[in-house]
């Protein structure tokens, strides 16, 4: 008899795991962007560099973490989001598998600088490659910060799978403003190589639209407004002569959360059709709300996709509502083909 099977040390499944999670800086964004929302934060700080490969880091003036929560955060499947499984089915919170820290941490320098409300100071916390390498009390606001430096620095690899800053910095944009758009309320500012990119007071919806994407945006917006019992539509989409030539303004939202889906996207193309020049997409900002019981979340790590109890109905009443917005603010076809 042979015996061949090992555990893997918990660094080595960091490791391994990290490369669900945390594909490309942008990755890091998202992560530490949602976790500052969920800790309450009204204002968000994003400072990157280089595209985010040489630093992502993230301030917020949430909730704060006690110093041995700070600790216990960077550990895999650490979280004070959900404690079983069911919790998964009444989430209110962006996180729950208590994976980022530990994955962020397995593949970059961290420094995390956290202080709870009341407590007199707070903890500072060096961490790279998963080993833990310093840490002490500091002096700092309450809220957190967290920088993420030299992504992949122990796995040349993946680093050299790292595309230009440029791109890298487009996809962190790109991230960056799917938060935004989600969380209004919240304050949001955004500075890349020093120099600032955003800088997003508390605002609604339309304001917040405007102030990421230009004023030429106030005249293009057409409110969209559906409640049924099965869900709850809110949003805008962009008059059908505003259509671009490339997939561009093109953001869906589940309960607060940025979600790919090409069968609800149809939903809303369909909608559309005959008001569209040919290969023009058309911008949308929408918005749907069910119940939590109502989807599953947790069939990828960046939670980017979702499974639907009834997908079919929300396709019917996706598509209606922007029929509806459609036709209210009596948009005509467009009959003239000229390009
Ligand atoms: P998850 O978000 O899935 O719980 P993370 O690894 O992202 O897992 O974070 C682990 C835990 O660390 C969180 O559950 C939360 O308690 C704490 N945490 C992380 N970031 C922050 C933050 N910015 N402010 C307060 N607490 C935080
Ligand atoms: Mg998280």
């Amino acid at each position: 008899m042979t015996d061949r099977i090992k555990l893997l040390p918990e660094h080595v499944a960091n490791q391994i795991a990290a490369g669900e999670v945390v594909q490309r800086p942008a990755s890091v964004v998202k992560e530490l962007l949602e976790n500052a929302v969920d800790a309450g934060a009204s204002r968000v700080q994003l400072i990157v560099k280089d595209g985010g490969k040489a630093l992502v880091q993230v301030v917020d003036d949430g909730c704060g973490m006690s110093p041995a929560d700070a600790l216990l955060s960077f550990r895999r499947h650490a979280t004070s989001k959900i404690s079983e499984a069911s919790d998964l089915f009444r989430l209110h919170t962006k996180g729950f598998r208590g994976e980022a820290l530990a994955s962020i941490a397995a593949i970059a320098q961290v420094e995390m600088q956290t202080r709870e409300d009341g407590a007199e100071l707070a903890t500072r916390i060096r961490i790279a490659g998963d080993t833990v390498q310093s840490r002490e009390e500091a002096v700092a606001p309450v809220g957190t910060s967290i920088s993420v430096k030299n992504l992949f620095f122990n796995i040349p690899a993946r680093r050299n799978f790292l595309k230009s800053d440029k791109v890298e910095y487009r996809h962190v944009l790109e991230e960056f403003q799917r938060v935004a758009l989600a969380h209004p309320g919240v304050a949001f500012s955004m500075v890349h190589n020093d120099s600032e990119v955003h800088q997003l007071p508390e605002a609604n919806l339309r304001q917040r639209i405007v102030h990421l994407f230009g004023s030429r945006m106030n005249t293009r917006l057409v409110p969209v407004r559906e409640e049924t019992q099965l869900a709850e539509i809110d949003g805008f989409i962009c008059k059908p002569e505003f259509a671009k030539k490339s997939r561009g303004e093109q953001y869906f939202f589940v309960n607060d959360r940025f979600i790919r889906s090409a069968y609800l996207h149809h939903a809303i193309l369909t909608a559309f059709e005959g008001l569209l020049k040919p290969d023009t997409y058309p911008g949308y900002f929408l918005y749907l709300q069910v119940p939590a019981g109502a989807i599953d979340i947790n069939i990828h790590p960046t939670k980017t996709e979702v499974k639907f109890e009834d997908e079919q109905s929300l396709y019917a009443i996706l598509r209606s509502a922007v029929k509806h917005s459609l036709g209210q603010f009596s948009i005509s076809p467009v009959l003239d083909f000229e390009r």
